[in-house]
């Protein structure tokens, strides 16, 4: 499968300065979740294989700021089986490592 994160990334040209937010995070069951926001856009691109069907998608949706106390930095729903993808905040920091 094409990853259409790493093809947005090609096609804009895009560097690691370019990039707001960026994390691949294995889930439970053999589920992927790879998450990017460029700078200055308003929307996160979300690549995953769903946990719960394998289900490969990708989708977008807006960013948002999310509180201190929060667990989570964003959640998604899987297009095919509706289950709940959520991604934790990375501790140690409030800024996330680049990969
Ligand atoms: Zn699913």
């Amino acid at each position: 499968m094409v990853s259409e994160i790493d093809k947005l990334i090609k096609e804009r040209g895009l560097k690691a300065g370019d990039v707001e937010y960026h994390t691949i995070r294995p889930l439970e069951n053999g589920g992927r979740v790879r998450a990017l926001v460029i700078k200055g856009e308003k929307n996160v691109h979300i690549e995953y294989i769903c946990p719960q069907c394998k289900h490969a998608g990708y989708t977008t949706q807006e960013w948002k700021e999310v509180g201190k106390g929060a667990k989570f930095r964003f959640s998604f729903k899987c297009d095919k089986c509706s289950f709940e993808i959520k991604v934790s905040k990375l501790k140690g920091g409030p800024k996330e490592k680049k990969t």
